[in-house]
C-alpha cells in the first residue's frame, strides 16, 4: 500500500496507478478523451492518464465558454522535464481559451521544505522562465506568488474557517508535531485552487501529479461545503404554476407542525431550508421525508443522508416514487414536488450557485483536476530534483543533457542479436519515455515508429539513444535561448520577483 500512499510532501512515485482508480476514485483519462477539443499529446499518448471532473472543462473548452487552469509550482530546485509536462499543460488550456494562473508556491516551499527566501526568489525566477519560454502567453494570464497575493490570504483565512485540525489529521496525516505554517500552507494551497473563481464561478482544472490529489480532494470538499443549503433554497424557489401553487399551499394547511419531532432530526437541513425560504410551500416537509427515508429502509435500500438527498439525482427520483407510491389522496400535490424537484442536479446546482453569488458568496465549482504520470529516472527508479543524473533540468548545459541521455538505462536486451530477435522493452524503457513525454512533441507517427521499431526489434538502444541525445540537445539549446528572449516578460509581468 505504500506504493500508493498519496502525499504531496513525501515520495512521488506511484508505481501501480490502477489502484488509484481503485481506492481514490481517480476516472482513467481515457474515458473523457473524445469530449477534449483537439487534445493535447500528452493526452493523446496516455502521459495524462487520470482525471476528476473533468468533463465540464472539456465541455467550457469545447463551447467557447469560460473556464480555468491553475498549477503551482515549489520552487525547490531547477525546473526540469519532469516540470515541463505541467508547464504545457497550463499552456495547451491557455491556447485553448481557458483562463491560465502559474503561481510560485512559495510559502509551501518555506514552510513544508524548509527553503530560504533567497534560494526560493532565485528558483522563482527559473520557473518562470522556463514557463514563458514554453509559450505561457502573460499578457491573458496570470502569475503571481503566495507570499505576495493579499486576495489569495483573505480567502484562505475565510477558508481556513471551514477546514478543522481532524480534517486535517486524517488527510495529510498531521499530528501534534505539525507546525502552524505547514497548516497554513495547506489553507493557502486551497485558495490557489479556488483563486481562479474568485471573481465568478467556473470550471476550472488543476493539473497536477498524483501524489497532489489529496489537496485537489480538499478544495473540492470545501468548495461544496456550504453548498446544501443554497441547494435546497435554490430547489424550493423552484416556480409551480399558481393553481399548483395553491394545492400545495393547501395540503400544508392539513400538516400537523408537532410533526416536526426530536426523531426526525435527520431532516433537520430540510427543515431549516424550509424555514429559512420565502417560498416554504415548495420545500418538502420535514415529516414526509422521514417516513419516505423510514419506507426506503423497510425495502431495504440504502438510506439517503439529507445533506446528499438533494444532489443525487437516482436518491431523489427513488425517494419520491416511494413518496407517492406511501400517500394515497395527495399523489396529485406530491407530484408537483416531483415535478418541482426533477431538475437536472446540474441545473439545480446552477441555480443554487447564483443563489449563493446572490448573498455575497463565491458559489465555487468543485475544481477539476487531470494527473499526469511521472517520468522515470534516467538511471531507473524515480526522477528526483535532488539526483542529477536522474533528470535534466531545464538549464542543463545542452551537451551534459546529451550526456546524462547517452548515459540513460534502456529497455534493451543483453544483446544485439537477442534485441533483433525479441525486440526491445520499450515501456520499461526511460529514452522511450523521453520520446513519448517530450521528443517527439505534436508528432505522434514519430512516437509510434520509434515504439514499434523498438518492440519489433528493428531499433538498436545505440543508435535509439544517439537520435534522443541529439534531440534533447537541440530541446535544450533551443528552450534556452527562447527563455533569453523572454526575460523582458518576465520584467514586465505583474509578479513580484522578490520576497
Ligand atoms: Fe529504449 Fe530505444 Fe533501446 Fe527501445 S531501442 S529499449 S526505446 S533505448
Amino acid at each position: 500500500a505504500d506504493d500508493v500512499a498519496l502525499d504531496p510532501w513525501g515520495s512521488s512515485a506511484v508505481s501501480d496507478y490502477r489502484k488509484l482508480f481503485e481506492e481514490f476514485g481517480i476516472e482513467k483519462f481515457d474515458d473523457v478523451l473524445e469530449e477534449v477539443p483537439n487534445p493535447h499529446y500528452l493526452m493523446r499518448r496516455g502521459v495524462i492518464f487520470g482525471h476528476r471532473d473533468y468533463r465540464p472543462v472539456a465541455e467550457a473548452l469545447r463551447e467557447g465558454e469560460d473556464a480555468a487552469v491553475l498549477s503551482g509550482f515549489m520552487p525547490t530546485g531547477d525546473p526540469h522535464i519532469g516540470h515541463k509536462l505541467v508547464f504545457d499543460e497550463i499552456i495547451w488550456h491557455q491556447q485553448q481559451g481557458a483562463d491560465a494562473y502559474g503561481l510560485i508556491a512559495d510559502l509551501e516551499a518555506n514552510s513544508a521544505r524548509g527553503m530560504s527566501w533567497d534560494e526560493i526568489d532565485e528558483h522563482a525566477r527559473d520557473y518562470l522562465l522556463s514557463l514563458l519560454a514554453l509559450g505561457f502567453d502573460p499578457d491573458e494570464g496570470t502569475l503571481y506568488r503566495q507570499s505576495t497575493n493579499r486576495e489569495l490570504q483573505d480567502l484562505a483565512f475565510e477558508l481556513g474557517a471551514d477546514a478543522n485540525f481532524s480534517e486535517l489529521e486524517s488527510i495529510y496525516g498531521f499530528d501534534g508535531e505539525t507546525d502552524v505554517s505547514h497548516m497554513q500552507s495547506v489553507v493557502t494551497q486551497m485558495a490557489d485552487i479556488l483563486y481562479p473563481q474568485l471573481e465568478e464561478p467556473k470550471p476550472t482544472v488543476i493539473p497536477v501529479g498524483p501524489d497532489q490529489d489529496p489537496h485537489v480532494r480538499l478544495a473540492r470538499d470545501l468548495a461544496e461545503r456550504t453548498r446544501f443549503f443554497k441547494v435546497s433554497k435554490a430547489y424550493a424557489s423552484f416556480e409551480l404554476e399558481p393553481e399548483e401553487r395553491d394545492l400545495v399551499a393547501d395540503f400544508h394547511e392539513k400538516l400537523d407542525p408537532e410533526a416536526f419531532d426530536d426523531d426526525q432530526l435527520r431532516c433537520v437541513h430540510v427543515a431549516e431550508a424550509i424555514e429559512e425560504t420565502p417560498l416554504e410551500e415548495l420545500a418538502v416537509p420535514a415529516d414526509t421525508l422521514s417516513s419516505v427515508l423510514t419506507k426506503l429502509e423497510e425495502a431495504g435500500m440504502e438510506p439517503v443522508r439529507p445533506r446528499t438527498r438533494f444532489f443525487d439525482r437516482r436518491a431523489t427520483d427513488e425517494a419520491f416514487d416511494a413518496l407517492i407510491d406511501a400517500i394515497d389522496g395527495e399523489k396529485r400535490v406530491y407530484e408537483n414536488h416531483v415535478d418541482a424537484f426533477e431538475l437536472e442536479v446540474g441545473a439545480a446546482e446552477e441555480l443554487a450557485r447564483e443563489v449563493e453569488v446572490e448573498n455575497g458568496g463565491y458559489g465555487f465549482r468543485p475544481p477539476s483536476s487531470i494527473y499526469h504520470r511521472f517520468m522515470t529516472g534516467l538511471t531507473g527508479g524515480k526522477m528526483s530534483s535532488s539526483v542529477p543524473a536522474s533528470h535534466i533540468s531545464l538549464l542543463d548545459d545542452p551537451e551534459d543533457g546529451y550526456d546524462k541521455v547517452k548515459a540513460a538505462t534502456t529497455g534493451g536486451r543483453e544483446t544485439a542479436e537477442e534485441q533483433r530477435e525479441k525486440g526491445g522493452k520499450a515501456d520499461e524503457c526511460p529514452v522511450y519515455e523521453l520520446y513519448a513525454y517530450l521528443l517527439a512533441s505534436d508528432d505522434d507517427e514519430f512516437a509510434k515508429r520509434v515504439y514499434d521499431e523498438c518492440v519489433g526489434g528493428e531499433r538498436l538502444c545505440g543508435d535509439c539513444k544517439e537520435q534522443a541525445a541529439q534531440l534533447m540537445k537541440e530541446f535544450l539549446e533551443e528552450h534556452q535561448e527562447k527563455r533569453d528572449e523572454v526575460e523582458g516578460l518576465l520584467e514586465d509581468a505583474d509578479i513580484e520577483l522578490e520576497s
